[in-house]
């Protein structure tokens, strides 16, 4: 026990949800303790020292953080981390930080949404609905905002939470009444001792406390999710959505129309008018339908949200059109499902951007829409080889190393009534600060044109 008697909570790590768990820990009248390996940055450390909360940076005091009665690890830290492995030897508790919002959130609702792609999206989705029904909620998780400090500063009825796998893999009563999953690719491999079937567990993890009367949200032509499902005893109500079979309840595509269909009540609305355009935007939209029908949100209500949503930036945003042709920021895609997607969705001739710091892809998975829909592709990354031996047989190939260059190259080889696409499949670190920093200095560039 910390000082007074008092449980003592170490948070690991004091980035925007470390800070969060914090607050929220101090709140509930833990001895909090903060230590991160790193440099604070300055907002957070002020918010520590405003609220009175001890804390370390630059390094961490084993003795202190080893006398905790409880520790909330941050997500960006691997379980292989030394400190780690030693709090697992001693056998201390650890959670995630959205584990110590749900033991504080009371009766509120939570949406919680995971999956290897479309989280921000869908997440925002439902949010926009939400918020446009009239409905007290926040907007909370990966997305920007820590669900704890939420929980701590403004609690709501309803949280609308994204959720990573890391923060899947601390918890331990975390349970959501609606739970979604939009699909299973390959992604943060190195996290799960590179064996997929442990990343498969871990976002399986969003129902592994739902009981029945929760709901239970995810893609059926997702044949990685269909199959760990045969395998499962399920205690919640399954609500799937398919673009490819008619369903009895959940969501579907029927021709050029998505269909609805939660309680009785059948809801129809045309794909052309959804906001988001693409084929795995409709996935999101089915699910964001569902998730708000199962909230009680009124049909008229959704289809009309469903219509008026902007897009997110840095995914799939449109930036400009200049002389006829299109430039389409898809920053955010850092994986090649994304980028398939991307692809996937184009109608026009497409001069596509790719690279960066590659997570191990495998470009064959995108070779066939490359000889169907690119012209050429314009490399954006220090090293490209990769992406020149799988592509340079199909389309030409070039390098550039800042986003101006490539925006001007792009442009060169783009005609009227092309597509540039920036997609790159690739992180964003060997070059820029992040993929936002990377998607707005693209738009940058692509004004100076
Ligand atoms: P996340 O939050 O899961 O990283 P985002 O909503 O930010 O996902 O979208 C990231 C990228 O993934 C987008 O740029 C888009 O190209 C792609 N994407 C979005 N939704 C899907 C989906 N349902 N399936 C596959 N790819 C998707």
């Amino acid at each position: 026990l910390g000082a007074g008697g008092r449980q003592r909570l170490v948070i690991l790590g004091s980035g925007e949800s470390g800070v969060g768990a914090a607050l929220l820990g101090k709140q509930k009248g833990y001895d909090v303790f903060v230590s991160d390996g790193g440099m604070l940055k300055a907002n957070y450390k002020q918010e520590l020292i405003d609220n009175g909360i001890d804390f370390e940076e630059g390094g961490h005091t084993t003795e202190k953080i080893l006398s905790a009665d409880e520790i909330v690890k941050s997500p960006g830290i691997p379980e292989k981390n030394e400190l780690v492995k030693k709090i697992r030897a001693k056998g201390i508790p650890m959670i995630s930080e959205i584990e110590l919002a749900y033991r504080f959130k009371g009766d509120s609702k939570i949406v919680a949404i995971t999956g290897s792609n479309g989280k921000s999206t869908t997440t925002s989705l439902i949010y926009h609905i939400c918020k446009s029904a009239g409905l007290d909620c926040a907007l909370v998780g990966n997305i920007g905002y820590s669900f704890a400090k939420q929980v701590a500063e403004d609690p709501k009825p309803l949280y609308v939470a994204e959720i990573s796998s890391f923060q899947l893999d601390d918890i331990k009563d975390f349970r959501p009444d609606i739970a979604i999953l939009l699909n299973i690719t390959e992604d943060h491999l190195d996290r799960y001792d590179y064996k997929f079937e442990n990343y498969i567990n871990s976002k399986f993890k969003i129902i592994e406390n739902q009981q029945q009367e929760d709901y239970f949200i995810y893609c059926l032509d997702d044949e990685v999710i269909t199959k760990h499902l045969e395998n499962i005893n399920l205690q919640t109500n399954p609500l799937p959505f398919s673009m490819r079979q008619e369903l009895n309840k959940g969501a579907w595509i029927k021709g050029d129309q998505m269909m609805l269909k939660v309680q009785e009540e059948r809801m129809s609305m045309s794909i052309y008018d959804f906001a988001l355009k693409g084929k795995h935007n409709q996935y999101n939209t089915m699910a964001a339908g569902i998730a708000t029908a199962t909230l009680g949100i009124r049909k008229e209500r959704i289809r009309d949200s469903m219509a008026d949503f902007h897009s997110l930036e840095h995914r799939m945003e449109h930036v400009a059109t200049v002389r006829g042709v299109e430039f389409i920021n898809d920053s955010k895609a850092t994986n090649m499902n994304s980028t398939w997607y991307a692809l996937e969705s184009m109608r026009k001739p497409t001069v596509l951007i790719l690279g960066g710091v590659d997570k191990g892809n495998d470009y064959s998975e995108i070779e066939e829409l490359v000889r169907e829909k690119v012209k050429a592709i314009v490399c954006l990354g220090i090293d490209n080889t990769k992406i020149h031996e799988a592509f340079r047989m199909i389309a030409p190939v070039l390098d550039t190393d800042n986003a101006i260059d490539c925006v001007k190259q792009s442009f060169r080889l783009a005609e009227k009534g092309d597509v540039v696409l920036l997609s790159p499949a690739c992180a964003s670190f060997d070059l820029f600060k992040n993929y936002e920093d990377r998607g707005k200095q693209f738009k940058d560039a692509v004004k100076e044109l």
